[in-house]
């Protein structure tokens, strides 16, 4: 049986794809449909066939599945954000937790027995909504000409307008909106992608969920000459970056917790969203958050005492779910079974928050991070949290460690970070490149903690780390 595009049919949904889509068969013949759920009975119209598979369109739940919960926004389809909203939060975590299994059975080539014997529940939150602390809003205009901001639709680079996403920050929609209404009467261009012209290419906003500090970075579209390229930091009040500029620090400083303005220069026609130079308006350069570590334990995962303060720059990365990067970094702590006599190095460190933590027992840290304004945060970070022993090194991890390595190996030195206790990375989606890998393998660390954002690149990593 082979189907055409168009076709209707009628099944229900006893998978889920890796990206959340609902799976099912009709005689054998596989469909994938986005916003399907797990348990639905659904109908749905053939978008495109191959020979034994096919992708849908949901048209309508017959019986909705026991898994289906009420979404919390009326966008939650469009809007290439959410993927798994209409799934209830107890199902979203097992079909996470299902996917890193896989992974690491599939990708990582572990028996499933190992791994059922080793892996621990997943660690989830309370309430999954408004936890983030960061969001990068497109700006662009509608097909009447208005500004506006929201999010991409998937797959897409089309907005869809909306300034109240329910992931954020609640003061994200204040912030938007006067954006867009000094925009709106200054005449202010926004970006288009096509033609590379309009001002306004992307507005980040940034919350310190413990300190209540917001910062607001406007990226925009402004080619700068060498001479009229002002220092980074002193520019206040000018209208060298927006037209009537002072009107909107004035709007954007009456909102509260607002602590610091800047533009990012980003004239490339590229992806990329911030661009490297960022010039301050408005307040301070950064803004500052509290990390408490908490004891994994206990029930309810109470706090042990233990917390540490962080500068963050627009540039820098840093933890988007606060609440979560709490049991992380603690759970990263325990693995990495500190007494306060060992060496440690942190790979992909960025602002150095596990640096730090690490360095609060433990002998000796060494961070590296590719991103400079990063390192020097963590540089700032070591001494406002009065840590003597963690160094910092720019550059990547792949170059930094190999060539530690070799150095420190043909000079015959002793060197106490050569053969660390631990080491720690938490690399980007990509994962850790091989040239980190071989020399993490090289050093013969007692033990390696290895923070992951993406399974399949972590299972990837863990064979060829196991395997050496
Ligand atoms: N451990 C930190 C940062 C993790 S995110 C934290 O928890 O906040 C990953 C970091 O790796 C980012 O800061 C990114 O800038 C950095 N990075 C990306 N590629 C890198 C590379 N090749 N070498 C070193 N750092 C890299």
């Amino acid at each position: 049986m082979e189907y055409k595009k168009n076709d209707r049919v009628t099944l229900t949904i006893e998978d889920m794809g890796s990206d959340g889509e609902g799976i099912g068969k009709v005689d054998g013949f596989t469909l994938f449909i986005k916003d399907a759920v797990i348990g639905d009975q659904v109908e749905a119209k053939i978008i495109k066939s191959k020979k034994h598979y096919a992708y849908a369109r949901l048209e309508k739940v017959l019986q909705p599945s026991p898994f289906r919960v009420e979404p919390k926004c009326a966008y939650h389809r469009q809007c290439g954000g959410c993927q798994l909203q209409a799934i209830s939060y107890s199902e979203q975590l097992h079909f996470k937790e299902q996917k890193i299994r896989n992974n690491l059975i599939r990708i990582g080539g572990f028996d499933a027995e190992y791994i059922d014997e080793r892996m621990q529940p997943i660690v989830g939150m309370e309430e999954p909504f408004h936890y983030r602390n960061k969001a990068q809003y497109p700006i662009g205009t509608d097909r009447d000409g208005n500004v506006i901001t929201g999010f991409y639709a998937g797959r897409t680079h089309t907005i869809i307008a909306n300034t109240d996403c329910a992931l954020g920050a609640s003061e994200n929609q204040q912030i938007l909106e006067t954006i867009l209404s000094y925009m709106r009467k200054n005449k202010v261009t926004a970006y288009d992608e096509v033609t590379g012209k309009g001002l306004v290419r992307h507005v980040l906003i940034r919350k310190g969920f413990t300190s209540g500090q917001l910062m607001v970075c406007l990226v925009i579209n402004k080619k700068m000459t060498k001479m009229s390229y002002p220092t980074a930091g002193v520019q206040k009040n000018t209208n060298e970056f927006l037209p009537n500029q002072g009107e909107l620090l004035a709007a954007l400083a009456k909102i509260q917790g607002m602590t610091s303005v800047s533009v990012s220069i980003n004239a490339e026609k590229t992806n990329v969203i911030m661009g490297t130079m960022i010039h301050n308006l408005w307040g301070e350069s950064t803004i500052e958050d509290t990390i408490h570590v908490r004891d994994m334990q206990k029930e309810n995962y109470p706090y042990t005492g233990d917390a540490l303060t962080f500068k963050i720059s627009p540039l820098s990365f840093y933890q988007v779910n606060p609440i979560q990067t709490e049991k992380l970094y603690s759970l990263a702590l325990e693995y990495a079974g500190l007494t306060g006599k060992e060496t440690v190095w942190d790979l992909y460190c960025g602002i150095g928050t596990i640096s730090l933590f690490l360095a609060g027992k433990a002998k000796k840290v060494c961070g590296v991070e590719i991103i400079p304004q990063a390192i020097d945060d963590a540089r700032e970070n070591a001494k406002r949290n009065h840590i003597e022993n963690a160094e910092f090194f720019v550059g990547k991890a792949e170059e930094v460690l190999p060539e530690f390595y070799e150095k420190a190996t043909t000079e015959a030195s002793s060197d106490e970070m050569l053969h660390p206790d631990v080491i720690v990375v938490d690399p980007p989606r990509k994962g850790c490149d091989d040239a980190c890998l071989n020399t993490m393998l090289r050093m013969q660390p007692g033990r390696i903690v290895y923070v992951s954002c993406d399974s399949a690149t972590l299972a990837r990593d863990l064979k060829i780390l196991c395997d050496g």
